[in-house]
């Protein structure tokens, strides 16, 4: 199996290049013809010398990932199933909002974290996603969107909040991150990429020194230890201290306000003594609070609060000087929330024998947005 160029950063290719005799200054030309006229046969890069057109033919691969499985929601959400080389499946997500459109991208198949409320949970950790398939899920639904939808489709921001850890998989979200954001390629700049973690202590420590300076949003869901520990089984080894303190480190200016998401599970963390506490942990000035209402699936043990709850809450932390948010429930007729729709599939035995979903579910969910500034 050949390598694909899209695990290639620029200052990757340059040092290839170099490596093999050939001019290191053809990179430029390589990410324009690739990342911005789309043109990922190296026999058509016109401006590039011969050498290094027969050298990409022979030794890496442009293949895309398969889109497997589409659904549109009423609300214009639209949720894919993208395939893999190995036949590993992940999901991702088109948000539109107001003048954006966000694709939530997967970081792992599964997840290693074992969060209680999580669906991809369930499914144990599979393996990590190459940084060719991160870059991959943006390139792949971006040429689905012009080829299916319209030239106009395009995506203008990117969240890290599909299936898996991101910061498990440090150097690949790095290097797909510098990709993203390569000037002669994508050029996406910091502020369209966001990245979400459960708070893994040792990689928010490495990525305050050197990680691209990108949104980060954390996932708190609770400022009490032995309720997040309850939701997140992380928190017994990396608690709200160690955890703070690693955050402390983040150089403010460069990743700007941190984004806090505070899923809201009745009865969990959603008392009184929930809003004291995190009025305690947070600066009201440093902070966004992001409350995501539980989102239930089938067998999931915590429930959603009702509307007038959720609302007390919000109340109760913009009474205290916080900018606080709802996450708006998308794509609730199309399965859009974090691993469920590749879980259900295969709960439900939807599959056929060529591993293509059957049909459509219908389970509501919601989607993570209002996280990019
Ligand atoms: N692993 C990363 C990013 C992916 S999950 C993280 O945990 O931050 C993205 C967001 O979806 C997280 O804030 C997560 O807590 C939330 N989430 C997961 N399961 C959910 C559910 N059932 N209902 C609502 N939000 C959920
Ligand atoms: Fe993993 Fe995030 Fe789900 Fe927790 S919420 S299990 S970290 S994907």
């Amino acid at each position: 199996m050949k390598p694909s160029f899209f695990d290639l950063t620029y200052d990757e290719l340059k040092l290839l290049l170099t490596e093999k005799g050939l001019s290191p200054f053809g990179a430029t030309q390589m990410f324009d013809w690739v990342y911005r006229k789309w043109v990922h046969n190296p026999q058509e890069w016109s401006n590039v010398s011969k050498a290094a057109r027969e050298f990409f033919t022979e030794n890496y691969d442009f293949s895309l990932l398969k889109v497997v499985w589409n659904g549109l929601s009423k609300d214009g959400t639209r949720k894919f199933l993208v395939k893999m080389n190995d036949g590993q499946t992940v999901e991702t997500v088109a948000i539109p909002a107001r003048e954006r459109l966000t694709l939530c991208v997967s970081s792992q198949v599964g997840c290693a974290v074992g969060c209680t409320f999580c669906h991809t949970a369930t499914q144990g950790l599979k393996r990590h996603l190459k940084a060719s398939e991160v870059v991959g899920q943006y390139l792949t639904i971006q040429k689905w969107l012009h080829e299916n939808v319209s030239m106009d489709e395009k995506l203008t921001n990117i969240v890290y909040m599909g299936q898996g850890e991101p910061l498990h998989n440090y150097e690949n979200m790095k290097k797909a991150t510098l990709i993203f954001m390569a000037e002669r390629g994508l050029a996406l700049g910091q502020r369209r990429i966001t990245l979400s973690t459960s708070g893994l202590v040792p990689a928010i420590e490495k990525l305050a020194i050197d990680f691209p300076p990108v949104n980060i949003a954390l996932s708190l869901h609770s400022a009490r230890n032995d309720v997040r520990t309850e939701l997140m089984p992380i928190n017994k080894v990396y608690d709200l201290e160690r955890l703070f303190n690693a955050i402390k480190k983040i150089p403010l200016k460069a990743h700007r306000r941190i984004t806090y998401e505070y899923l809201l599970a009745d009865g969990i963390n959603d008392t009184m003594e929930d809003v004291v506490a995190l009025e305690k942990l947070l600066n009201p000035k440093e902070s966004k609070i992001n409350l995501i209402p539980f989102n239930e699936f089938p067998g999931s043990k915590y429930k959603r609060p009702s509307e007038e709850k959720i609302m007390w809450f919000l109340d109760q932390m913009i009474k205290r000087g916080f900018t606080c948010t709802i996450r708006t429930t998308k794509g609730s007729d199309i399965l859009a929330a974090c691993g469920q729709l590749k879980s259900e599939f295969e709960k439900l035995n939807l599959w056929d024998k060529d591993n293509k979903p059957k049909v459509i579910p219908s389970i509501a969910s919601s989607v993570r947005q209002n996280l990019t500034p």
